[in-house]
């Protein structure tokens, strides 16, 4: 599948849209997920242009895991989280509906996750959890 300039998460990366960020660098964007799985639901993504995982190169793939373990270690101290659901759907077929490759971290069990990308989540509730997050960043 060819990349689309115009997903949502190309127009975050380029400040088009908002995102209630987490951490940022040269290559990577960590944010809050807009309709979230649980509290503290957040999504990690390569700055790369790439659809799903398998598109990404290596290189980039094992930085962007380096800032996964980064964020998924500030959640579990933040929102004291027992455990973490680290979740990357690639492709339609599997469920994906950003065609930009991201990873989801999700402080939840995977026998509790509410419904994928259902419904909003409270906006300054998110603001808030996000601030104690980046708290331990
Ligand atoms: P996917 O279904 O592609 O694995 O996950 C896409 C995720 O992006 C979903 O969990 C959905 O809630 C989230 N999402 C969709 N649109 C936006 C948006 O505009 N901003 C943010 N922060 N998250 C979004």
């Amino acid at each position: 599948m060819a990349y689309d300039e115009q997903n949502i998460f190309a127009r975050i990366i380029r400040g088009e849209l908002p995102a209630i960020k987490l951490y940022e660098d040269d290559q990577v964007l960590a944010f809050m997920d807009i309709m979230p799985q649980a509290d503290g639901h957040a999504l990690v993504i390569p700055k790369t242009p790439a659809v799903t995982l398998l598109d990404l190169p290596p290189e980039a793939a094992a930085y962007t895991i380096q800032v996964v373990q980064k964020v998924a270690q500030a959640i579990e101290k933040a929102l004291d989280a027992k455990g973490i659901v680290l979740m990357q759907l690639s492709g339609e077929a599997a469920g994906q509906t950003v065609p930009h490759v991201h990873f989801h971290l999700i402080p939840s069990s995977i026998h509790q996750l509410g419904r994928h990308a259902a419904q909003m989540g409270d906006q300054e509730k998110i603001k808030t959890l996000a601030e104690k997050i980046k708290a331990e960043l």
